[in-house]
């Protein structure tokens, strides 16, 4: 790490000229500049180094700079860059047979896009014509992009300024155990009376009127919403005996997130599309997807499918999720999340819990855990307010500068902070980040009673 303090300075002005940053007022901000990465770290201009509890957008799974990684991106970069969707392309041909290969069931053929949101979009399209149906149901503490149709299925309060968007999406409640929207006091009894709730969605909407039911099968910046057992399962008899596809989003829980390829392997449940991004290359190259079952394949063998994307399957973006696979095999890497996860981070949240005042659960698997902050553990009342930002953001905003202060960059949303590091994290760095996490605590623990 060597400190240019200055070329940071010219890096920010130009920044703060002629970038149009997303989701900000673009006044009121002031993007750190990054001078460089490498594995779990990144560092700025000025010579700070920070532990990536982040993994930035929760995509770098692989970690910064992974050297065979880039060296791989090289290669291909010199042996083809760019060709059109229409032609076969040998990373693009191996990059979906090896995705196959590891999606489960009849999962057998995928799409590819650029990134999360067209995954979303085109699995909802392909829904649609497959079903002949035109209502998607989504539920409200849920991300599937930015997108026209993707922001609209988002649940979350990024779809307000968006709306009316698109006509059809129904928002439905999922299971939270913490704030249990269905006064459930078990994971039993909120996996029931969570299925019932669909069911009786269902009823009333007109399940000859739903194309799909699409949600996140670890729900992400929503609140690392861990599904109790049985609750995918349940979906998946609910969608069968209506004709509904079921779209499972691992956008962000895919790619060794959860310890696995996919997240419904944790389960053992097929879902009928997956869409995929971030993890798949830890967006090296912009890549995402819909991997697609036999039978939505088969609606789209005599008739054309309606979309595409100049850049789908692009080779570069192809020959990193190829190169990336490989990888995480060489590695171990699917085996470190499980093994840093049950030794280190499982243990330390829970005396991390125990401690802290301000902890209201902790909940996760694999490298995809949430810490909840709450004013009182009794009533629960997050530390703050549902969609706060501004000054009503505060304890948070001074939790993420004491954490910033320790030298880990901290993932926070709304009164939640996520342990999202990059799946490639050490014991070693992962105990010494959690140990910055505790101490950053404290701070919240002065708004707590
Ligand atoms: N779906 C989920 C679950 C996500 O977390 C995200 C991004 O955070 C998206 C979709 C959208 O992906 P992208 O930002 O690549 O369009």
């Amino acid at each position: 790490v060597h400190p240019d303090p200055e070329r940071g300075a010219a890096v920010a002005r130009d920044d703060r000229a002629h970038v149009f940053h997303s989701w900000s007022a673009q006044a009121l901000i002031a993007p750190v500049p990054v001078a460089g990465a490498s594995g779990s770290h990144f560092w700025d201009y000025e010579g700070n180094r920070y532990l990536d509890f982040s993994s930035q957008l929760v995509n770098v799974n692989i970690g910064y700079q992974h050297p065979k990684l880039v060296a791989a991106i090289q290669e291909a970069a010199a042996r083809q860059c760019t060709i059109a969707p229409s032609f076969a392309d040998e990373s693009r041909s191996e990059a979906a047979r090896l995705i196959a290969e590891r999606a489960p069931g009849d999962l057998d053929r995928v799409f590819f896009t650029n990134g999360g949101a067209e995954a979303t979009e085109n699995a909802m399209r392909m829904a649609r014509l497959h079903t002949g149906r035109h209502k998607v149901l989504a539920t409200y503490r849920s991300y599937h992009g930015a997108t026209a149709g993707s922001i609209t299925a988002t649940g979350d309060p990024r779809r307000w300024a968006n709306e009316p968007g698109m006509p059809g999406v129904v928002h439905f409640w999922g299971p939270y155990p913490y704030r249990s929207p269905f006064h459930a006091t078990t994971d039993e009894q909120e996996c029931e009376r969570a299925l019932q709730h669909l069911r009786d969605l269902i009823m009333v909407e007109g399940p000859s009127t739903i194309a799909a039911v699409m949600l996140e099968t670890v729900v992400g910046t929503n609140g690392i919403l861990v599904p109790p057992d049985g609750y995918l399962a349940g979906v998946r008899e609910i969608c069968d005996e209506h004709g509904i596809v079921w779209i499972a989003d691992e956008v962000m829980a895919g790619f060794g997130r959860c310890g696995e390829w996919f997240a419904v392997d944790h389960w053992g449940v097929t879902p009928d599309l997956i869409c995929f991004a971030k993890g798949v290359n830890s967006g090296y190259v912009p890549l995402g997807g819909v991997v697609i079952s036999a039978p939505i394949a088969q609606t789209f063998e005599q008739r054309a499918f309606p979309g595409g994307l100049t850049y789908s399957g692009h080779p570069l973006a192809c020959a990193s999720a190829v190169a990336s696979i490989r990888i995480f095999e060489e590695e171990g890497i699917l085996e470190n999340v499980r093994k840093v996860s049950d030794t280190v981070i499982a243990p330390r949240l829970a005396e991390i819990a125990e401690k802290h005042p301000s902890v209201g659960e902790v909940r996760g698997l694999g490298f995809f855990w949430a810490i909840e902050l709450v004013r009182d553990r009794e009533t629960r009342e997050p530390l703050v307010p549902f969609n706060a930002s501004g000054a009503a953001a505060g304890p948070m905003n001074d939790f993420a500068a004491a954490c910033r202060a320790e030298g880990l960059w901290p993932f926070v949303h709304f009164n939640r902070t996520h342990v999202v590091p990059p799946c490639t994290t050490t014991a070693e760095e992962m105990a010494e980040g959690l140990d910055m996490l505790d101490r950053a605590l404290e701070v919240a623990d002065r708004s707590a009673t």
